[in-house]
């Protein structure tokens, strides 16, 4: 892990210089957004090597794998705090395990998973077992590609005055993911995501939607550039083959 740990910390820091200057061409403060470190193809180790080279935000896109991480840092109390997002498909039977694990769910996809959450978490607020509403993002599915999960805009159109309502959850903002392999087409996308919510928040003044989670490995300096506040970067960070440019 020691070679690994080395590689981490040059990578993160090649990272975290392209990410402020991103920011900077946008004439955004370099505190305007947060970087992720998405953990899903890591061991516990990679993770811990991770924190090790100085991240401290995390997310994972599978309920179980979320906590086989928080499991396993459990066992390292020497290592600072560190905050876990969940991003990923989630399924109902699955929700229970994610509240309060996970700081912020992106993935809210449908209005159907958005009650399904807000209704548990009503549950266990009452049980005392979650101590404030869950904070979650809205995914938008902004290209259309037929292959993404998510709200069309035209379906968060119509949602959003419910969403805004439904107690025990607190939605944050909007997240979506942009197709691969084309950067003009990811940047329009971007792009899309910041208009949909500076219309939605205009339209609806009860709904305050700070946080746009967009940006992947090879597409984060345009959404940083579009307005994102927290890119999501795996391979990037993790993975010693990933061409960094
Ligand atoms: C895997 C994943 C990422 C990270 O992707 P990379 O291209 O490896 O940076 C980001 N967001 C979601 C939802 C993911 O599933």
């Amino acid at each position: 892990m020691d070679n690994y740990l080395d590689l981490m910390r040059a990578r993160r820091e090649q990272i975290l210089e392209r990410f402020y200057a991103a920011l900077d061409r946008a004439g955004r403060p370099h505190d305007a957004a947060s970087l992720i470190a998405v953990s899903k193809t890591v061991g516990v180790d990679e993770t811990v090597a991770a924190i090790q080279a100085g991240y401290r935000h995390f997310a994972e896109n599978r309920p179980q794998e979320l906590v086989r991480k928080l499991t396993g840092l459990a066992e390292h109390p020497e290592l600072p705090e560190v905050r876990f997002d969940m991003i990923g498909n989630l399924q109902t039977n699955k929700i229970n395990a994610v509240l309060g694990s996970a700081e912020l769910i992106h993935s809210v996809g449908s209005l159907h998973l958005a009650q399904a959450i807000s209704s548990r978490a009503v549950r266990k607020i009452e049980a005392g077992e979650l101590v404030g509403p869950q904070r979650v993002l809205i995914e938008v599915n902004v290209s259309g590609e037929e292959s993404k999960r998510g709200f069309s805009p035209d379906e968060i159109r119509a949602a959003a005055g419910e969403l805004a309502e439904l107690e025990g959850i607190c939605v944050q903002g909007l997240m979506t993911m942009a197709p691969r392999g084309n950067k003009d087409v990811a940047r329009r996308t971007f792009a899309g995501l910041r208009e949909l919510r500076d219309e939605l928040e205009a339209a609806h003044p009860d709904l305050n939607l700070p946080e746009l989670s967009c940006g992947m490995s090879e597409d984060f300096e345009s959404a940083l550039e579009e307005g994102s506040t927290l890119v999501r970067l795996g391979r990037v960070v993790f993975s010693p083959e990933f061409a960094v440019k």
